[in-house]
């Protein structure tokens, strides 16, 4: 799939507020500073779309954009910001679940995790609730070009070795970089698998 067409849709932060889901829908989390946004710019190839950390009062928003007329891209909310309390958090944290859980024309939730950090207790317990609920996801390795090889495969595998604790399978896994655009295009190939299917 090529992206001719991103458009942002609307922020949120009522699930009851999302645009209809008359579309396949794709969903984008993880802890805030993983690199998020700029994976969504380089995805639509925007410098602009998502807002990056350096911008002042980063929303925790939901946010909807509308690729290629043909199906939804949703920025959600980073999960364990830093600068907001622990009952902020909490309730960001309970906005998302019941989004995920609830959004009917929600198709896959790509789950990011920065590729030079060991498994953090938040995104394995994150995995594991989409887990227990039957929800799809795929692990997205971020800033992929700020680590070797050696080094990538070795916390790839760290992971395998945490998820076998819990699951005989592991999700889908791609490991990216907003730099270099590595994994940009499986992303894309496997939202269009899906859609096409
Ligand atoms: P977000 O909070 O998850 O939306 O994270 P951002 O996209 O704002 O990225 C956080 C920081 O990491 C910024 O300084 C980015 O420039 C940097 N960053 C994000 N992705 C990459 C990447 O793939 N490679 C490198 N080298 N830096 C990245």
């Amino acid at each position: 799939m090529k992206i001719k067409e991103a458009v942002f849709v609307v922020s949120n932060t009522d699930v009851e507020k999302c645009p209809a889901p008359d579309r396949p829908e794709y969903a984008f989390i993880g802890r805030s500073n993983v690199g998020k946004s700029s994976l969504i710019n380089a995805l639509t190839k925007q410098n602009k779309l998502a807002k990056t950390s350096s911008t002042p009062g980063k929303t925790q928003l939901i946010n909807h954009f509308l690729i290629n007329e043909e199906w939804y891209l949703c920025d959600l909310p980073g999960y364990g910001y830093a600068q907001v309390s622990k009952t902020e958090r909490e309730k960001f944290m309970r906005m998302v679940k019941k989004y995920i859980a609830s959004r009917e024309n929600l198709m896959n939730t790509f789950v990011l995790v920065d590729i030079r950090h060991e498994p953090l207790k938040n995104d394995l317990d994150f995995m594991q609730w989409m887990g227990e609920k039957g929800l799809p996801f795929c692990i997205v390795f971020t800033k992929a070009d700020k680590l070797g090889q050696g080094k990538a495969s070795k916390l790839i595998a760290l992971y395998k070795r945490k998820l076998k604790e819990t699951w005989e399978e592991f999700p889908p896994m791609i490991v990216t970089s907003s730099e270099t655009r590595e994994g940009c295009k499986e992303i894309l190939q496997y939202i269009d698998e899906i859609n096409d299917y």
